[in-house]
């Protein structure tokens, strides 16, 4: 597989274009892709480092049945036997699914035609659960599909970027670069970073709204009230393709800037200088991500901010909109195709009958699921409760990243069936399975990933299938064969798998929902081989080119075309006591979730090399901890011991501590088993940044 091969990065939402050389020794070097449109030849750490992660050492290279190894047709064939067997037994709801945003879309869209067409249940759900699930509800609730209006280009364009819960530096830092540069061109344009926590992003900001924790409802409810208080609503837009401004003001208008001051914690200055700023420059982009969507009230916060947008007509216009910033690399693409639990392939809608008859028709299916199913939360209870009988875990690690992550082992642990097709040999998580499956990694695989501004890019081989190891989707599709329905899970490649997703999103969708991607049904596989990066919809003639910012022309995808206003109110705050402090949990610079893949690069790694409890002196000075002292965190019967790194950057009462680090390494420190298991009424997401843990001198 000697020579270059453009692809696309493994990490986080940006997307960055990637090429690849194989040298005739075997090295691989990385560079930036200068053609692709997410990065221009930029990459950040992670990304630049993706040669020093590409050892075969603790890779799982051949399937494994009770820990012995076992042939590809018996590990199939027992996978089959047990979820047929399973959901004859207890019913289809009785087995569910859990993928990832790691996943390429053309596996995601077998796991979810198997799932909802032919076992018949919803119970497919993902990590993605956990980074972005509050956006789509809020888009959903506002526009009537799960639509990311703008484009990166926005970003560049804007006179005001507006950051609310994001450390785009340590998280999307190619965006971060982005940005900067483009306020070098232009020193005149302004960034605000609103985030409880002081982080490097706020080296960028011209302010920093240090807000507390979940208050962003009432900040944003408070600049609805401004834009209406001094005449900025865009009437003549807002009365011709809008609805609901009046019941969205109603309890908006009790945010004065007194009562939003109160509730943030800034100074009524503060508060009034962001509304004059927002308000004062036409061209605005309110960027928002895991601040954001891992809240109690993530939806809520996500429709404040668009409810803003919507008043001011600042959307589907350049440099202006709301702009959802995704976690991972593949969460938009596994939303295309419906890999949520409450969502149906297409952007369609799981609850809506015709769609349900659109999509059965489409795929010839047995037994369509009629309602969503369990969310990832609800999920593994159900796993604990003994609801789900047979779980099917692919390229994720629950065990270190869910909420209430000893419960989830607990529960692995407890469950007649699991079966788990990952990379590595040895995780948190495959330690638990009953049928361990080998798949393909970052380098081998070959499918499509779609990023934050809606582009769909290759990811494309260029090293050989290690061992045994096959594609996520092949062993679904096998799976699917030997459970007796072989025409409808028999494609050739992933290029068919993509066609007949194409063809899907191009059935009677048009007109109705945002993805339209048709014009690329049936791509012959060289051209799909060829594929440029490109963003959807692409209803017409394929243009890859071609640069979409929905809602210009103010229609929206509700059934009268006009945007919803959502009335939001702000959630009551948390109380903590003596030694009770609030955890937030987050990203790292140079580590990507469970550091299976970054913890191999010694230079990552060598960024910062232990887990560590970030505090503010004064709590610190109160708890008689000092720097680098350990730091001992608990909550309920889980605890975990990491260094103190004191910092003036962390709200006093609160606690950062990165999620990555996970029981396999020398260092442990699951955090996520310290988080509690409380969830976004409406999205089902986590609320990752807000549980109360107790904090110690070890
Ligand atoms: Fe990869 Fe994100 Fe870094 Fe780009 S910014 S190289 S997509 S991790």
């Amino acid at each position: 597989m000697q020579g270059s091969v453009r692809t696309a990065c493994p990490y986080c939402g940006v997307g960055c274009g990637i090429l690849t050389t194989t040298e005739a020794d075997g090295s691989v070097t990385v560079k930036g892709d200068p053609d692709h449109p997410a990065n221009f030849g930029r990459l950040c750490s992670k990304g630049s480092a993706l040669g020093e992660t590409l050892g075969l050492g603790g890779r799982l290279l051949h399937p494994e049945i009770g820990g012995a190894r076992a042939s590809w047709d018996e590990g199939l064939d027992h996978v089959a036997a047990r979820f047929s067997q399973t959901v004859a037994r207890h019913g289809p709801d009785s087995v569910a699914f859990y993928v990832s945003g790691q996943i390429l879309t053309e596996d995601y869209y077998v796991a979810n035609k198997l799932m909802k067409g032919f076992i018949g249940s919803a119970n497919i759900d993902t990590n993605s659960r956990l980074c972005m699930a509050s956006s789509v509800a809020g888009h959903r609730r506002a526009f009537g599909s799960d639509t990311v209006p703008g484009t990166y280009e926005d970003l560049e364009e804007a006179d005001v970027v507006v950051l609310a819960g994001s450390n785009l530096l340590w998280c999307h830092p190619v965006l971060y670069q982005r940005i900067a540069a483009a306020r070098q061109r232009r020193p005149e344009m302004r960034v605000v970073l609103v985030d409880p926590r002081r982080t490097r992003t706020a080296d960028l900001a011209d302010s920093h709204l240090a807000i507390e924790p979940d208050s962003d409802v009432a900040l944003f409810n408070g600049l609805l009230n401004w834009i209406v208080a001094n005449g900025h609503v865009a009437r003549d837009w807002v009365e011709a393709h809008t609805a609901g401004l009046g019941e969205a003001q109603v309890e908006a208008a009790r945010w004065t800037t007194e009562a939003v001051a109160r509730t943030t914690g800034l100074s009524g200055r503060e508060v009034q200088e962001f509304y004059r700023l927002w308000c004062g420059s036409e061209k605005v982009v309110t960027c928002y991500s895991q601040g954001v969507n891992q809240s109690v009230a993530g939806t809520d916060k996500v429709n404040a901010i668009i409810n803003c947008h919507l008043a001011t007509a600042r959307i589907g216009r350049r440099g202006m909109g709301p702009f959802s910033l995704t976690g991972q690399p593949n969460a938009m693409g596994g939303r295309e195709v419906g890999g949520l639990a409450n969502m149906l392939a297409a952007h369609l809608d799981i609850e809506n009958a015709d769609h349900r008859t659109l999509v059965q028709d489409f795929w010839q299916a047995p037994r369509m699921a009629v309602r969503p199913g369990l969310k990832a939360v609800e999920m593994f209870q159900a796993v604990a409760d003994g609801r789900i009988r047979a779980i099917w875990i692919m390229g994720t690690n629950p065990v270190v990243s869910m909420p209430q992550a000893d419960r989830v082992a607990e529960a692995l642990a407890a469950c007649p069936f699991v079966v788990v097709s990952d990379v590595v040999a040895q995780t948190d998580t495959t330690r638990l399975a009953h049928v361990k499956l080998p798949s393909l990694a970052w380098g081998e695989k070959d499918g499509t990933v779609t990023n934050s501004e809606r582009r769909i890019s290759r990811q494309r081989a260029f090293l050989p299938a290690p061992g045994e190891a096959r594609a996520d989707w092949w062993q679904m599709a096998q799976v699917g064969q030997r459970m007796g329905w072989g025409r409808a899970f028999d494609w050739p490649d992933a290029a068919s798998i993509f066609g007949e997703h194409a063809a899907l999103t191009g059935r009677g969708n048009a007109g109705r929902r945002d993805l339209d991607i048709g014009a690329l049904a049936g791509l012959p596989g060289a051209d799909y081989d060829a594929l440029p990066p490109f963003q959807w919809p692409q209803a017409k003639a394929f243009d890859p080119a071609r640069t979409t910012r929905f809602f210009a022309d103010g229609g929206f995808f509700t059934p009268d075309r006009k945007a919803r206003f959502i009335p939001v109110s702000q959630p009551a705050g948390t109380i903590a006591g003596p030694g009770v402090m609030r955890l937030n949990t987050g990203r790292i610079r140079d580590q990507w979730h469970t550091m299976t893949r970054t913890g191999r690069s010694p230079r990552l790694s060598a960024h910062i090399a232990e887990p560590y409890c970030e505090i503010h002196p004064a709590d610190a000075a109160r708890l008689g901890i000092g720097p680098a002292d350990l730091v001992r965190l608990s909550a309920g019967d889980a605890a975990i011991v990491v260094r103190a790194m004191v910092s003036t950057g962390q709200k006093p009462g609160n606690v950062f501590v990165p999620m990555h680090w996970n029981g396999t390494t020398a260092s442990a420190a699951r955090v996520d088993a310290l988080v509690a298991a409380n969830t976004d009424p409406v999205s089902g997401q986590p609320a990752s940044k807000g549980s109360m843990v107790t904090v110690r001198k070890a």
